[in-house]
């Protein structure tokens, strides 16, 4: 229902350019939550923003686009460019810190009614949408009294409730969540993810969760997408990531995770990812990869297929599949 067409991204800093995103290509299915993980740094935010058609200077796509299909027709789609003109109703977005995207000086019950208004119900009055809101906040367990309060009379966790209750509030098709439990303590981040999972159920809409915690994904999402510097390098079910990486880099991440009852000292990742400015030739991964061998650095793995609907980008993989030979 939600296509990602080969999409390149990059920041144009006026004598260069960070290419923060190259060429990523992956479908969010109807009814699944998809999680994008990977370092800081390596381009999920800004694949997000570019999902959400949230492209503004020094943004800028370079090819590649985002398609959102109306129900099962292949033509009926809305694309890149378009995409502003369905947020909230179709398509909405969970931004790092709620406190960035709600409007300090206005109360939350206001920022319904902006909401509303967006997504096009110009027909309901504010009473009608009054009482929608107070039902719908009943229904998510929040309280009545929220709506009459000002962001910032809110702690981050309330915040980050009402952004969700603000999101999905028009039942939209697909919700895009960037970093959605960074800087709450742990207990409120479980009520987030709870909140954000049960919503999705009820809903029955899409979900895509970004996050550098690799615990909020083995706990909320169906597949999972790795990135690497700007690119995507494994794709699968989450389970499938979790008990079999492919990609040396995926291996990587799941070993340095601690495990209930293993004292053993875990190694991180050596090294740092590369410069976006002036990336690597070939395997963007191989400055850091044990594997590396001399092609690496030469020539650009490909997505080969490494089990059911998972996917890795590595030489190695390939060879094994007999795709270079
Ligand atoms: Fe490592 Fe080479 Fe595979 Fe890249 S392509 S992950 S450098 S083995």
């Amino acid at each position: 229902m939600f296509e990602i067409n080969h999409v390149s991204a990059r920041y144009n800093m006026l004598t260069s350019f960070v290419n923060a995103v190259d060429d990523v290509n992956f479908n969010i299915e109807k009814n699944e939550i998809f999680g994008i993980a990977g370092e800081s740094g390596c381009g999920k935010s800004t694949l997000l923003k570019v999902m959400y058609d949230l492209v503004d200077y020094p943004l800028e796509i370079s090819s590649g686009s985002v398609r959102l299909y109306n129900g099962n027709s292949e033509t009926n789609y809305i694309e890149t460019g378009k995409l502003k003109e369905c947020w909230w109703k179709d398509i909405s977005y969970i931004s790092q810190g709620a406190m960035n995207v709600m409007n300090p000086i206005t109360k939350v019950e206001n920022q319904f009614f902006d909401t509303v208004r967006r997504g096009y119900h110009k027909k309901m009055t504010k009473k009608q949408i009054r009482e929608k809101v107070a039902a719908y906040m009943k229904e998510l367990e929040l309280s009545p009294d929220v709506l009459k309060a000002y962001p910032h009379q809110l702690s981050g966790g309330m915040r980050q409730r009402v952004l969700i209750a603000l999101a999905t509030f028009l039942n939209p098709r697909i919700i895009l969540a960037d970093e959605p439990t960074t800087a709450l303590d742990v207990v409120v981040q479980k009520d987030i993810l709870t909140m954000l999972m049960s919503v999705q159920k009820r809903m029955k809409n899409s979900m895509v969760i970004v996050s550098h915690d690799m615990g909020v994904h083995y706990q909320v999402t169906d597949r999972i997408g790795i990135m690497y510097a700007g690119q995507m390098i494994e794709i699968g079910p989450t389970d499938e990531i979790f008990s079999h990486p492919k990609h040396p880099y995926t291996q990587m991440l799941i070993s340095a995770l601690p495990k209930v009852g293993d004292n053993s000292q875990k190694e991180g990742i050596p090294g740092t990812p590369p410069n976006l400015k002036s990336p690597p030739i070939g395997c963007r991964f191989a400055p850091r990869c044990k594997y590396a061998a001399d092609e690496c650095r030469k020539i650009r793995p490909q997505m080969v297929p490494v089990g059911d609907k998972h996917f890795a980008a590595c030489l190695l993989l390939e060879h094994a599949k007999g795709g270079n030979e």
